[in-house]
Order: structure tokens, then sequence, then C-alpha cells
């Protein structure tokens, strides 16, 4: 008699652990090796959404080779491949840059990833080793493991003796390019850059945005392409709309004062634990634009 009951009880876990067992989108889209056959499509937002149709950067080209090959993050949008076709070959006219090492873009299909970045999910998200490269023949193992270099210092409040003019050209370079949303780095190589700017500067140095991070590599975001439907490009933060400024300000300097040394407060009661904030490692198909399913299952 007690079988019957024991069975029904194992029957319920395994459908109640099936239920919860839902496959994580970043474990279905890190699990595709190939883009899918559609047209180059960008869709939904930098850190919720996927991409169709994305192109393989060669692995090494006349002015660039991507790194870490074995993460399989050299995909992305056409408009992408071009730009880092253009702007490595500014960077190899640069004197002690062969070119440049390019990180990681996106997953063959986009989407969320099992490690490392929120964003880089439709194919327009491109990360920069700050290392200028010496050689453009590095093997498959060298790329695996050589380490780029920090230009910022070990107190975090300047650069550090690997930043250097060409590094500031590069930068500069990319933030002018039309098809560039803007670029993250480091703050003290924003702060370097607005040494030398002049207010005729503005419009491409209020692309260049302090973040924490973004000292081995910047990351360039480019804009929703032309005829990517449901592509959402960010809107504006409301310093950038209102005070028409470059950046080159106390918005900046923060990063580098009250970011690092918190001012100090009246004592305060213990703060309950905030809940873990949902990341792009926690989304389910359900979170993605419905198109994202269809990229998915293609064949
Ligand atoms: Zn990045």
């Amino acid at each position: 008699m007690r079988r019957p009951l024991l069975l029904g009880l194992a029957a319920l876990v395994l459908t109640t652990g099936a239920a919860l067992a839902e496959p994580k989108a970043n474990q279905l889209f890190g699990a595709k090796a190939t883009a899918s056959p559609h047209k180059p499509h960008a869709i939904g937002t930098y850190a919720k959404g996927c991409a169709a149709g994305l192109v393989q950067l060669p692995e090494s080209g006349p002015t660039w080779q991507a790194m870490r090959l074995s993460r399989n993050r050299n995909w992305g949008h056409p408009e992408a491949i071009s730009f880092i076709q253009r702007l490595s070959a500014f960077a190899a006219g640069q004197p002690g840059w062969a070119g440049l090492y390019i990180g990681d873009i996106s997953q063959p299909r986009g989407g969320p990833m099992l490690s490392g970045h929120q964003s880089h999910q439709i194919g327009l998200d491109i990360d920069i080793w700050m290392l200028p490269p010496k050689s453009l023949r590095l093997s498959r193992g060298q790329r695996e493991s050589i380490s780029s270099v920090s230009v910022r210092s070990g107190d975090q409040r300047r650069v550090s003796s690997a930043w250097t003019p060409q590094h500031a050209a590069i930068l500069k370079q990319a933030a002018r390019d039309p098809a560039v949303d803007r670029v993250f780095v480091t703050a003290p190589a924003k702060i370097e850059m607005c040494k030398t700017a002049r207010a005729a500067d503005r419009d491409w140095m209020q692309k260049i945005r302090p973040i924490y991070g973004h000292n081995y590599h910047f990351h360039v975001r480019l804009k929703c392409p032309a005829g990517s439907r449901g592509c959402q490009t960010q809107t504006p933060t409301v310093a950038e709309l209102s005070k028409g400024g470059n950046g080159c300000d106390d918005t900046l300097m923060w990063w580098v004062t009250d970011y690092l040394d918190p001012p100090k407060t009246r004592p305060q009661k213990p703060a309950e634990p905030a809940p873990r904030k949902r990341g792009a490692r926690d989304y389910v198909m359900a979170d993605l634009p419905q198109a994202c399913q269809t990229v998915l299952s293609a064949r």
C-alpha cells in the first residue's frame, strides 16, 4: 500500500524539479556554435536581447587579431565588423601599434552569456585591449595566455605608465566615428584626454564615458544600425542632454574622489541586506524579445 504513495511523491518531486529547472537563456544561447541564418538584425537592448545573422570577425586580419578564441565571442553585426576594420586600420598608423587586439564582441547568436558581461547581447558591443599589439601573428595558444595592460595606476586615481598619447588618439578616433554611440573607459583615461580637449571637441568627447573597471580594455558601443527594428539605442543621460557639455567636469572627477573615498556620514543602523538584483544570467527566454526564440531555434 505504501509503494503507490511513494511513487506519487516521487512523481510530484520530479515535476516540481522540472518546473524549477526552466533553462536559463544564457545556457541556451551559450550552446549555439554558429550564427542564425537570417539577415543581420540586432534585437532588443544591449543588456537584454539577441542578434540574428551575426558575422564572425576573422580571427586575424591585416590590422587586428581576435583574442581568447576559445570563448567563441568574436561574432558581431556587420556594422561592428566594419567598425573594427576601420578603427584597427587607424591604430596601425600609430607608432608602436601593429593594429588592435579585439576582446569579446558577442556569442554567435548574441544573447546573455554564461560568464562576464551584462551587455554584449546584440552584436554591437566591442571590447578592445589596451595592450598595443607588437605582433599580429600570435598563435591560438598565445591569444589565450597573454594578458592586457592596465592604463590605470594602482591607486585608481591617474593613468599608469602604460598610458600613451596613442591610446588617446585611438579613443578619440573611436568616439568620432558616426556609428559609435559611446565608449566606456576608466575615468583616469578621460581625465587625461580632457587636459588637451578644446571646446570644439564637445561632440565626440561626451561619447567617452567614465565607468568602473575598463582599465585593461575599453568598450565601444555602436548605435542601432538602420533597419534593426526592435533594437533600442540608449537614451542619453540627463547630464548629457541638459548641460551640452563634454563631461570634463565634476561628474568625471567624482570617480577619482568620492567614488574611491565615500564621504563619511552619520552612523546608520545596519541596512537590510539588499535583494540580489536580477541580471542577465538570470534571464529565461520569456525575458527576452519574442523574436529571440526564432533566432535561437533556427537551423
Ligand atoms: Zn565590454
